[in-house]
């Protein structure tokens, strides 16, 4: 498995590179969720194609400092699971590498993103547009994996994808959880163990309230269950159309019930599809 640090260093590997690629774009820390988007990829790339993870904690995605400052980087323990699930190489670029100090170009969403955490977190999906669209062009990748925990993100990635006309295929993987559905999550092992020991009601609450008939009680139930601890505290819970993600109350058409809740400075995001007999 080869390392390149450098967009000169990647760029020499790509050149040599069979196809298809695939990427797996992350921020590192990786555990079995990530894992499983690699398998993925490796099993879609089948073994002739070319499997690269990015592991690259990215600045310009962070709406608090304290919450860049604490995110981990292992990086000998990402490249063991790399390698584990038979990557073939992985971008690790530091943050001079990607970014111009007097950059002046991003790409926004204007729809999709004022919603939910894009409500929450100002210039957040800015700068994950960003960042997945320089590694796009970077990498030249024909597909690319996103998990379905961040089902914003991958909606978003999907809308810039559609807009921009670009030709990378992306191919959704669903959540992968704890034995207690816990969603996994870099941020989890941050959690103190009161909070850990709590967070699995996210996960209870969504599905609880997913299997309610109206909006109002979906709302209520879930929030119920999320309010009745002391250590959460909820950022947002929202049913959306899972389109256009804009707060419905419309049950006839696919819905996404989705949340973001703090426990201390950490914050969890889950979500689950409110399932209906559509016609
Ligand atoms: P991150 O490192 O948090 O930016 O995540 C990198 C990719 O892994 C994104 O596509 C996430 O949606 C995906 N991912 C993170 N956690 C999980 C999980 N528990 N299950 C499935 N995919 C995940």
């Amino acid at each position: 498995m080869w390392i390149a640090k450098t967009k000169v260093e990647l760029r020499a590997r790509l050149d040599a590179a069979s196809r298809p690629v695939i990427l797996v774009p992350t921020m590192g820390a990786l555990h079995e969720g990530h894992a499983s988007l690699i398998s993925l990829a490796r099993e879609k790339a089948g073994t002739d194609g070319t499997v690269i993870v990015s592991l690259f904690v990215n600045p310009i995605q962070f709406d608090r400092a304290g919450d860049l400052a604490a995110y981990p980087r292992p990086l000998a323990a990402d490249l063991d699971v790399c390698e584990a699930r038979s990557a073939d190489g992985v971008f690790v670029p530091d943050d001079g590498e990607m970014y111009f100090p007097d950059r002046s170009v991003t790409v926004t969403e204007r729809s999709l993103s004022t919603h939910l955490c894009g409500a929450a977190r100002p210039g957040h999906f800015d700068g994950v547009c960003t960042v997945v669209l320089k590694l796009f062009l970077l990498t030249g990748c024909e597909a690319a994996v996103f998990g379905e925990k961040d089902f914003q993100q991958l909606a978003v990635i999907r809308r810039m994808v559609r807009d921009l006309d670009l030709r990378t295929e992306i191919i959704p993987h669903p959540t992968i959880r704890e034995s207690d559905g816990l969603a996994m999550s870099s941020r989890n092992a941050r959690l103190t163990p009161e909070h850990r020991a709590d967070a699995p009601r996210i996960r209870q609450a969504l599905l609880t309230a997913a299997g309610k008939s109206d909006v109002a009680s979906i709302l209520r139930v879930a929030g119920e269950i999320i309010g009745g601890s002391s250590y959460a505290r909820i950022d947002y819970l929202s049913l959306v159309d899972a389109e256009t993600l804009a707060p419905t109350e419309n049950l006839a058409k696919p819905a996404i019930l989705a949340c973001a809740v703090f426990y201390g400075e950490v914050r969890l995001i889950d979500n689950i599809a409110v399932a209906r007999a559509f016609p």
